[in-house]
């Protein structure tokens, strides 16, 4: 994928492409200290990495400004642009950004309907394939989804699209389950790029779940709402985590029917993990047999995506996700 442009705004001049609204104002928000250590991610495409190198050496320059700026500072010292207390508190694992960073409380966020009709009819492939009774319901998760996240944009300026489209994944994911919220989880962090993890090792992400904190880079998540057949949506794998993590981990509102299908999930998801590894058969990516988490996760991004193939190759396993997400993809062939 190429990554000489970014769709991000500078905050001057033309909006970039795909983005109609105006930047977000800038609220005030409290950020509290963050403290799981569970590291989950989803790397770049290694074909990417070659000019990810190159974004790789400038952030570790912008890194390095950011440590020797973060040393100078007191821990008490706040400041408009950068109201993080102190970026080594909000990343224990040691992920660190040097660009200007805001936060948005969800809940004082207020989008009006057609707004988020606006934006969803727009970005949306699986938002316009609803009938009108079940947009409304999209919108209304959407809106209560929004309201209990607070969202981290690591950017000069921020837009309407990033917490409606980004609860939007999450969102389609659960559309079929009674539970659809994520309430461990307090944050996502939206980035304009992929962005660099330094633990354990150093290296590019376009997203991942790390405990309860979910991160993103916008560039590929819109990327994932751009191109609904592709089998790759960013949005929809680190949702997958978060909704493990959710159901799983935490144990707390998780969806019954999502707990009880999962085990039927496990039983034929690890005959495909098995299959997939033979020359020959690739369906999903290497990465996804990395482990059986990152199967799981990009299982969700085929099932919405391709999910004819997957039910041509697959029909076990498409019909258990179907039964496990309760809804039912277009997969004519
Ligand atoms: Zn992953």
């Amino acid at each position: 994928m190429p990554q000489d442009t970014t769709i991000y705004w500078d905050g001057e001049g033309q909006l970039p492409p795909l983005i109609d609204s105006l930047p977000l104002q800038q609220q005030k928000a409290i950020l509290h200290r963050i403290h799981d250590h569970k590291w989950d991610e989803h790397y770049s495409n290694p074909m990417d990495l070659a000019p990810g190198f190159v974004v790789l050496a400038i952030f570790i320059l912008f890194f390095s400004i950011a440590a020797i700026r973060s040393n100078k500072k007191t821990s008490s010292e706040s400041d408009d642009n950068n109201i993080l207390p102190g970026n080594d508190n909000l990343y224990p694992e040691g992920v660190q950004f040097a660009n200007a960073v805001h936060t948005y409380r969800g809940s004082e966020l207020n989008f009006s309907l057609p707004e988020m009709s606006r934006i969803l009819q727009k970005h949306s492939a699986y938002y316009n394939g609803l009938n009108p009774f079940d947009k409304e319901k999209f919108i209304q998760r959407t809106r209560k989804f929004i309201t209990q996240i607070s969202f981290v944009i690591h950017d000069k300026s921020g837009f309407k699209e990033m917490p409606v489209l980004i609860s939007a994944a999450a969102i389609q994911l659960t559309f079929g389950l009674e539970k659809f919220l994520l309430p461990d989880f307090d944050y996502i962090h939206i980035y304009p790029e992929e962005f660099i993890g330094v633990h354990p090792t150093v290296r590019v992400l376009e997203g991942n779940v790390s405990g309860n904190t979910i991160n993103l880079s916008w560039k590929h998540f819109l990327h994932g709402f751009q191109c609904p057949d592709d089998g790759q949506n960013v949005g929809l794998h680190e949702m997958a985590h978060a909704y493990y993590y959710q159901f799983f981990e935490t144990g707390r509102q998780a969806d019954k029917n999502f707990v009880a299908a999962f085990p039927a999930f496990n039983n034929y998801g690890n005959k495909v993990f098995q299959q997939e590894a033979i020359p020959g058969f690739d369906l999903y990516s290497d990465y996804a047999l990395k482990n059986f988490q990152e199967f799981w996760a990009e299982s969700i991004e085929i099932f919405f995506e391709k999910p004819a193939t997957l039910r041509t190759h697959y029909p076990d396993l498409y019909n258990t996700i179907c039964t496990l997400l309760s809804q039912y993809p277009n997969a004519k062939t």
